[in-house]
Protein backbone atom coordinates (compact mmCIF):
# COMPACT_ATOMS: atom_id res chain seq x y z
CA UNK A 1 0.00 0.00 0.00
CA UNK A 2 1.34 3.35 -0.96
CA UNK A 3 1.99 6.14 2.34
CA UNK A 4 -0.84 8.47 1.03
CA UNK A 5 -3.34 5.76 0.88
CA UNK A 6 -3.32 5.35 4.60
CA UNK A 7 -3.88 9.00 5.42
CA UNK A 8 -7.43 9.80 6.56
CA UNK A 9 -9.33 11.78 4.10
CA UNK A 10 -10.27 15.75 4.98
CA UNK A 11 -13.22 16.60 5.14
CA UNK A 12 -13.21 20.57 3.60
CA UNK A 13 -16.42 22.50 5.33
CA UNK A 14 -18.72 24.71 4.19
CA UNK A 15 -21.20 25.49 6.44
CA UNK A 16 -25.05 26.35 5.00
CA UNK A 17 -26.34 30.18 5.40
CA UNK A 18 -29.96 28.86 5.51
CA UNK A 19 -29.98 25.94 7.29
CA UNK A 20 -33.46 25.26 8.93
CA UNK A 21 -34.14 26.63 11.84
CA UNK A 22 -34.86 24.43 14.39
CA UNK A 23 -38.94 24.41 14.95
CA UNK A 24 -39.04 23.91 11.00
CA UNK A 25 -36.93 20.84 11.08
CA UNK A 26 -38.89 19.61 14.34
CA UNK A 27 -41.63 19.92 11.77
CA UNK A 28 -40.60 17.73 9.52
CA UNK A 29 -38.65 15.57 12.24
CA UNK A 30 -42.63 14.76 13.82
CA UNK A 31 -43.93 13.48 10.60
CA UNK A 32 -40.35 12.94 8.20
CA UNK A 33 -42.49 10.21 5.94
CA UNK A 34 -39.84 8.13 3.87
CA UNK A 35 -37.15 9.89 1.24
CA UNK A 36 -39.03 13.02 0.89
CA UNK A 37 -36.81 15.41 3.22
CA UNK A 38 -33.35 16.24 2.78
CA UNK A 39 -31.14 17.76 5.64
CA UNK A 40 -29.03 21.07 5.25
CA UNK A 41 -25.71 19.17 3.77
CA UNK A 42 -24.37 16.83 1.87
CA UNK A 43 -20.94 15.01 1.08
CA UNK A 44 -18.67 14.98 -2.19
CA UNK A 45 -15.69 13.00 -3.14
CA UNK A 46 -14.73 13.60 -6.62
CA UNK A 47 -12.25 11.06 -8.41
CA UNK A 48 -10.36 11.44 -11.70
CA UNK A 49 -8.07 8.55 -13.33
CA UNK A 50 -4.98 10.78 -12.90
CA UNK A 51 -5.65 11.85 -9.51
CA UNK A 52 -7.63 9.22 -7.44
CA UNK A 53 -10.16 9.91 -4.97
CA UNK A 54 -9.82 13.51 -4.08
CA UNK A 55 -11.18 16.81 -2.82
CA UNK A 56 -13.57 15.77 0.01
CA UNK A 57 -16.01 17.84 1.11
CA UNK A 58 -19.16 19.02 3.34
CA UNK A 59 -21.10 21.63 1.15
CA UNK A 60 -24.55 22.90 1.92
CA UNK A 61 -27.54 20.47 0.33
CA UNK A 62 -28.48 21.60 -3.31
CA UNK A 63 -28.81 20.72 -6.76
CA UNK A 64 -25.76 18.88 -8.92
CA UNK A 65 -24.07 21.20 -11.95
CA UNK A 66 -24.00 18.05 -14.76
CA UNK A 67 -22.69 18.79 -18.24
CA UNK A 68 -25.48 17.06 -20.40
CA UNK A 69 -22.85 14.65 -21.89
CA UNK A 70 -21.59 13.32 -18.27
CA UNK A 71 -21.59 9.31 -18.77
CA UNK A 72 -24.02 8.45 -15.91
CA UNK A 73 -26.64 9.70 -17.34
CA UNK A 74 -27.02 8.20 -20.54
CA UNK A 75 -25.61 4.89 -19.73
CA UNK A 76 -26.53 4.29 -16.20
CA UNK A 77 -23.04 4.16 -14.62
CA UNK A 78 -24.37 4.45 -11.01
CA UNK A 79 -24.43 2.91 -7.63
CA UNK A 80 -26.07 3.59 -4.40
CA UNK A 81 -25.98 2.37 -0.51
CA UNK A 82 -28.40 2.66 1.91
CA UNK A 83 -27.82 2.33 6.00
CA UNK A 84 -29.81 3.87 8.49
CA UNK A 85 -28.52 6.65 11.95
CA UNK A 86 -30.31 5.64 15.12
CA UNK A 87 -30.79 7.68 18.03
CA UNK A 88 -30.48 5.79 21.30
CA UNK A 89 -31.90 6.84 24.57
CA UNK A 90 -28.87 8.22 25.74
CA UNK A 91 -29.37 10.62 22.60
CA UNK A 92 -26.07 9.15 20.98
CA UNK A 93 -26.07 8.11 17.15
CA UNK A 94 -25.23 4.95 15.89
CA UNK A 95 -25.39 3.15 12.72
CA UNK A 96 -25.44 -0.76 11.92
CA UNK A 97 -22.92 -2.50 10.43
CA UNK A 98 -21.25 0.10 7.92
CA UNK A 99 -18.29 -1.93 7.42
CA UNK A 100 -21.10 -4.55 5.38
CA UNK A 101 -22.37 -1.22 3.00
CA UNK A 102 -18.70 -0.09 2.42
CA UNK A 103 -17.52 -3.73 1.25
CA UNK A 104 -20.61 -4.02 -0.75
CA UNK A 105 -20.29 -0.85 -2.17
CA UNK A 106 -16.81 -2.00 -2.92
CA UNK A 107 -18.17 -4.72 -4.87
CA UNK A 108 -21.07 -2.99 -6.66
CA UNK A 109 -18.44 -0.89 -7.79
CA UNK A 110 -16.30 -3.54 -9.04
CA UNK A 111 -19.44 -4.94 -11.32
CA UNK A 112 -19.87 -1.12 -12.82
CA UNK A 113 -16.15 -0.76 -13.67
CA UNK A 114 -16.52 2.40 -10.81
CA UNK A 115 -13.60 3.08 -8.43
CA UNK A 116 -13.50 1.39 -4.84
CA UNK A 117 -14.19 3.73 -2.02
CA UNK A 118 -11.92 2.88 1.31
CA UNK A 119 -14.21 1.53 4.14
CA UNK A 120 -12.46 3.88 6.41
CA UNK A 121 -13.53 6.86 3.90
CA UNK A 122 -16.76 5.90 3.37
CA UNK A 123 -17.60 5.48 6.88
CA UNK A 124 -15.86 9.26 7.61
CA UNK A 125 -18.43 10.15 5.07
CA UNK A 126 -21.00 8.90 6.71
CA UNK A 127 -19.59 10.56 10.19
CA UNK A 128 -18.80 13.89 8.47
CA UNK A 129 -22.86 13.48 7.62
CA UNK A 130 -23.62 13.57 11.13
CA UNK A 131 -21.22 15.43 12.85
CA UNK A 132 -22.77 18.32 10.73
CA UNK A 133 -26.38 17.01 10.67
CA UNK A 134 -26.78 15.06 14.02
CA UNK A 135 -29.57 16.97 14.42
CA UNK A 136 -31.34 15.47 12.01
CA UNK A 137 -31.65 11.96 13.59
CA UNK A 138 -34.95 11.69 14.86
CA UNK A 139 -35.94 10.18 18.44
CA UNK A 140 -39.46 8.69 17.97
CA UNK A 141 -39.31 5.08 18.26
CA UNK A 142 -38.50 3.09 14.99
CA UNK A 143 -37.47 6.72 12.96
CA UNK A 144 -33.97 6.99 12.00
CA UNK A 145 -32.24 8.93 9.64
CA UNK A 146 -31.71 7.12 6.01
CA UNK A 147 -28.28 7.45 4.44
CA UNK A 148 -27.92 7.38 1.09
CA UNK A 149 -24.27 7.27 -0.35
CA UNK A 150 -23.71 7.39 -3.98
CA UNK A 151 -21.85 7.46 -6.60
CA UNK A 152 -21.76 8.32 -10.34
CA UNK A 153 -19.95 8.28 -13.45
CA UNK A 154 -18.91 11.86 -14.42
CA UNK A 155 -17.18 12.31 -17.46
CA UNK A 156 -18.66 14.48 -19.99
CA UNK A 157 -17.95 12.38 -22.52
CA UNK A 158 -20.64 9.77 -25.02
CA UNK A 159 -18.03 7.24 -26.39
CA UNK A 160 -18.86 3.37 -24.27
CA UNK A 161 -16.20 3.08 -21.79
CA UNK A 162 -15.92 3.55 -17.83
CA UNK A 163 -15.88 6.77 -16.83
CA UNK A 164 -12.76 8.58 -16.30
CA UNK A 165 -14.39 10.85 -13.81
CA UNK A 166 -17.01 9.92 -11.19
CA UNK A 167 -18.18 11.57 -8.05
CA UNK A 168 -19.40 10.04 -4.69
CA UNK A 169 -21.88 11.71 -2.61
CA UNK A 170 -23.99 11.29 0.62
CA UNK A 171 -27.37 12.55 1.10
CA UNK A 172 -29.43 11.70 4.59
CA UNK A 173 -33.19 12.15 4.94
CA UNK A 174 -35.34 11.38 8.06
CA UNK A 175 -37.12 8.06 7.86
CA UNK A 176 -40.55 7.84 9.52
CA UNK A 177 -41.53 4.14 11.20
CA UNK A 178 -42.30 2.29 8.54
CA UNK A 179 -45.48 0.76 10.38
CA UNK A 180 -47.08 3.74 12.22
CA UNK A 181 -49.42 1.24 12.63
CA UNK A 182 -48.18 -2.10 14.09
CA UNK A 183 -46.59 -4.28 11.58
CA UNK A 184 -48.79 -5.50 8.94
CA UNK A 185 -48.49 -8.31 6.25
CA UNK A 186 -48.33 -6.94 2.88
CA UNK A 187 -49.53 -8.36 -0.28
CA UNK A 188 -46.80 -9.54 -3.21
CA UNK A 189 -46.86 -9.42 -6.69
CA UNK A 190 -45.23 -12.04 -8.98
CA UNK A 191 -43.85 -10.82 -12.16
CA UNK A 192 -43.98 -13.51 -14.37
CA UNK A 193 -42.94 -11.40 -17.04
CA UNK A 194 -40.23 -9.45 -16.35
CA UNK A 195 -36.89 -10.21 -14.58
CA UNK A 196 -35.03 -7.47 -12.84
CA UNK A 197 -31.48 -9.97 -13.35
CA UNK A 198 -30.28 -12.33 -15.64
CA UNK A 199 -27.13 -14.90 -15.08
CA UNK A 200 -23.83 -12.63 -15.25
CA UNK A 201 -25.90 -9.19 -15.12
CA UNK A 202 -25.60 -6.92 -12.21
CA UNK A 203 -28.35 -8.89 -10.05
CA UNK A 204 -25.79 -8.81 -6.80
CA UNK A 205 -24.79 -5.08 -7.69
CA UNK A 206 -26.40 -2.20 -6.09
CA UNK A 207 -27.33 0.12 -8.71
CA UNK A 208 -30.01 2.23 -10.15
CA UNK A 209 -29.88 -0.47 -13.16
CA UNK A 210 -31.55 -3.00 -11.59
CA UNK A 211 -34.65 -0.49 -10.04
CA UNK A 212 -35.07 1.07 -13.62
CA UNK A 213 -35.89 -2.77 -14.50
CA UNK A 214 -38.60 -3.42 -11.43
CA UNK A 215 -40.22 0.03 -12.13
CA UNK A 216 -42.70 -1.54 -14.32
CA UNK A 217 -43.74 -4.47 -12.77
CA UNK A 218 -43.77 -2.55 -9.82
CA UNK A 219 -46.56 -0.28 -11.49
CA UNK A 220 -48.33 -4.08 -12.17
CA UNK A 221 -48.04 -4.69 -8.43
CA UNK A 222 -49.50 -1.94 -7.29
CA UNK A 223 -52.30 -2.14 -10.03
CA UNK A 224 -52.94 -5.38 -8.50
CA UNK A 225 -53.33 -4.00 -5.39
CA UNK A 226 -49.85 -5.10 -3.78
CA UNK A 227 -47.27 -3.88 -2.37
CA UNK A 228 -43.81 -4.70 -3.87
CA UNK A 229 -43.21 -7.41 -6.63
CA UNK A 230 -41.14 -10.66 -6.63
CA UNK A 231 -39.03 -11.87 -8.81
CA UNK A 232 -38.24 -15.10 -9.90
CA UNK A 233 -34.59 -16.38 -11.09
CA UNK A 234 -34.19 -15.05 -15.38
CA UNK A 235 -32.68 -18.24 -16.12
CA UNK A 236 -35.35 -20.75 -15.57
CA UNK A 237 -37.90 -18.67 -13.99
CA UNK A 238 -38.64 -21.14 -11.42
CA UNK A 239 -36.92 -20.04 -8.27
CA UNK A 240 -37.67 -17.46 -6.22
CA UNK A 241 -34.90 -14.57 -6.28
CA UNK A 242 -35.97 -11.54 -4.20
CA UNK A 243 -38.11 -8.46 -4.19
CA UNK A 244 -37.15 -4.95 -5.87
CA UNK A 245 -35.58 -4.25 -2.85
CA UNK A 246 -36.07 -6.72 -0.03
CA UNK A 247 -34.85 -10.39 0.72
CA UNK A 248 -37.33 -13.10 1.29
CA UNK A 249 -37.28 -15.13 4.08
CA UNK A 250 -39.09 -18.85 4.89
CA UNK A 251 -40.15 -19.70 8.16
CA UNK A 252 -40.74 -23.88 8.18
CA UNK A 253 -42.31 -24.97 11.65
CA UNK A 254 -41.06 -22.83 14.07
CA UNK A 255 -37.22 -24.26 14.09
CA UNK A 256 -36.12 -22.89 10.61
CA UNK A 257 -35.24 -20.27 8.33
CA UNK A 258 -34.57 -20.50 4.46
CA UNK A 259 -33.55 -18.00 2.04
CA UNK A 260 -32.74 -18.22 -1.50
CA UNK A 261 -28.85 -19.05 -1.86
CA UNK A 262 -26.79 -16.21 -3.53
CA UNK A 263 -27.19 -17.02 -6.85
CA UNK A 264 -25.28 -13.81 -8.31
CA UNK A 265 -28.56 -12.46 -9.67
CA UNK A 266 -29.73 -11.70 -5.78
CA UNK A 267 -28.44 -9.11 -3.57
CA UNK A 268 -27.20 -9.47 -1.00
CA UNK A 269 -28.53 -7.95 1.60
CA UNK A 270 -26.98 -6.57 5.33
CA UNK A 271 -30.41 -7.56 6.81
CA UNK A 272 -30.67 -11.05 5.41
CA UNK A 273 -27.26 -11.57 6.85
CA UNK A 274 -28.02 -10.14 9.98
CA UNK A 275 -31.71 -12.24 10.46
CA UNK A 276 -29.40 -15.65 9.44
CA UNK A 277 -27.11 -14.63 12.27
CA UNK A 278 -29.61 -14.00 14.90
CA UNK A 279 -31.62 -17.19 13.56
CA UNK A 280 -28.60 -19.02 14.72
CA UNK A 281 -27.99 -17.56 17.71
CA UNK A 282 -31.46 -19.25 18.88
CA UNK A 283 -30.14 -22.36 17.56
CA UNK A 284 -32.37 -22.27 14.58
CA UNK A 285 -31.62 -24.19 11.71
CA UNK A 286 -30.80 -21.62 8.50
CA UNK A 287 -30.82 -22.73 5.08
CA UNK A 288 -29.39 -20.93 1.96
CA UNK A 289 -30.49 -22.54 -0.98
CA UNK A 290 -32.73 -22.45 -3.83
CA UNK A 291 -36.47 -21.96 -3.13
CA UNK A 292 -38.65 -22.78 -6.35
CA UNK A 293 -42.36 -21.40 -6.39
CA UNK A 294 -43.77 -24.48 -6.36
CA UNK A 295 -41.75 -25.23 -3.05
CA UNK A 296 -43.74 -21.64 -1.61
CA UNK A 297 -47.00 -22.96 -2.93
CA UNK A 298 -46.96 -26.80 -1.57
CA UNK A 299 -45.63 -25.44 1.52
CA UNK A 300 -48.06 -23.34 2.50
CA UNK A 301 -50.83 -25.78 1.19
CA UNK A 302 -49.02 -27.91 3.58
CA UNK A 303 -48.50 -26.05 6.95
CA UNK A 304 -44.65 -26.80 6.36
CA UNK A 305 -44.35 -22.94 5.72
CA UNK A 306 -45.56 -21.04 8.72
CA UNK A 307 -44.34 -17.57 7.83
CA UNK A 308 -42.83 -15.63 4.88
CA UNK A 309 -41.48 -12.58 5.33
CA UNK A 310 -39.23 -9.63 3.38
CA UNK A 311 -36.04 -7.79 4.93
CA UNK A 312 -34.14 -4.74 3.87
CA UNK A 313 -32.61 -1.69 5.67
CA UNK A 314 -35.97 0.90 4.75
CA UNK A 315 -38.41 -1.17 6.30
CA UNK A 316 -36.37 -4.04 8.20
CA UNK A 317 -38.83 -6.57 8.69
CA UNK A 318 -42.10 -6.96 6.87
CA UNK A 319 -44.38 -9.96 6.90
CA UNK A 320 -45.62 -11.49 3.14
CA UNK A 321 -49.04 -12.24 4.07
CA UNK A 322 -50.05 -13.20 0.32
CA UNK A 323 -48.29 -13.66 -3.25
CA UNK A 324 -50.26 -13.10 -6.26
CA UNK A 325 -49.93 -13.87 -9.57
CA UNK A 326 -51.84 -13.60 -12.86
CA UNK A 327 -53.85 -16.60 -12.29
CA UNK A 328 -53.25 -18.09 -8.69
CA UNK A 329 -52.52 -16.46 -4.78
CA UNK A 330 -50.81 -18.12 -2.51
CA UNK A 331 -51.81 -17.52 0.91
CA UNK A 332 -54.29 -15.51 2.43
CA UNK A 333 -54.10 -11.47 2.78
CA UNK A 334 -55.23 -10.95 6.02
CA UNK A 335 -53.18 -13.63 7.54
CA UNK A 336 -51.59 -12.10 11.03
CA UNK A 337 -47.85 -11.66 11.13
CA UNK A 338 -46.13 -14.67 12.02
CA UNK A 339 -44.59 -14.90 15.94
CA UNK A 340 -40.60 -15.44 14.46
CA UNK A 341 -41.19 -12.89 11.79
CA UNK A 342 -42.58 -10.43 14.50
CA UNK A 343 -39.38 -11.84 17.58
CA UNK A 344 -36.47 -11.73 14.57
CA UNK A 345 -37.60 -7.65 13.72
CA UNK A 346 -38.02 -6.93 17.22
CA UNK A 347 -34.75 -8.20 18.12
CA UNK A 348 -33.10 -6.93 15.52
CA UNK A 349 -34.40 -3.24 16.20
CA UNK A 350 -33.91 -3.66 19.78
CA UNK A 351 -30.24 -3.88 19.16
CA UNK A 352 -29.89 -0.87 16.50
CA UNK A 353 -31.79 1.23 18.68
CA UNK A 354 -29.72 -0.01 21.73
CA UNK A 355 -32.31 -1.41 23.60
CA UNK A 356 -30.36 -4.86 24.11
CA UNK A 357 -26.77 -5.26 23.80
CA UNK A 358 -24.31 -5.59 20.78
CA UNK A 359 -23.01 -9.01 21.15
CA UNK A 360 -21.86 -8.94 17.76
CA UNK A 361 -20.28 -5.32 17.70
CA UNK A 362 -22.73 -4.44 14.83
CA UNK A 363 -23.17 -1.22 15.77
CA UNK A 364 -21.04 2.43 15.29
CA UNK A 365 -20.78 5.02 17.60
CA UNK A 366 -20.90 8.48 14.82
CA UNK A 367 -20.93 11.33 17.14
C1 LIG B 1 -30.65 -2.91 -0.80
C2 LIG B 1 -31.34 -4.12 -1.30
C3 LIG B 1 -31.73 -5.17 -0.45
C4 LIG B 1 -31.61 -5.11 1.05
O1 LIG B 1 -30.31 -4.92 1.49
P1 LIG B 1 -30.06 -4.38 2.97
O2 LIG B 1 -28.57 -4.29 3.05
O3 LIG B 1 -30.61 -5.38 3.89
O4 LIG B 1 -30.73 -3.07 3.08
C5 LIG B 1 -32.30 -6.28 -1.03
N1 LIG B 1 -32.51 -6.38 -2.34
C6 LIG B 1 -32.15 -5.39 -3.19
C7 LIG B 1 -32.40 -5.55 -4.64
C8 LIG B 1 -31.57 -4.23 -2.71
O5 LIG B 1 -31.24 -3.24 -3.54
Amino acid sequence: MSKTAILPMIFALTPSTNARPEAEREEILADPGFGKHFTDHMVTIDWSIEAGWHDARVTPYGPLLLDPASSVLHYGQEIFEGLKAYRHADNSIWTFRPEKNAERLQRSAQRLALPELSTPDFIESVRQMIAIDGDWVPSAPETSLYLRPFMIANESFLGVRAAHKVSFYVIASPAGAYFADGVAPVKIWLSTEYSRAGRGGTGAAKCGGNYAASLLPQMEAYENGCAQVLFLDGETGTNVDELGGMNVFFVHGTDTIVTPRLTGSILEGVTRDSIMQLARDRGMTVEERAVTLAEWRDGVASGAITEVFACGTAAVVTPIGQLKAKDFTIGEADAPAGEVTLSLRQELTDIQYGRVPDRHGWLTRLD
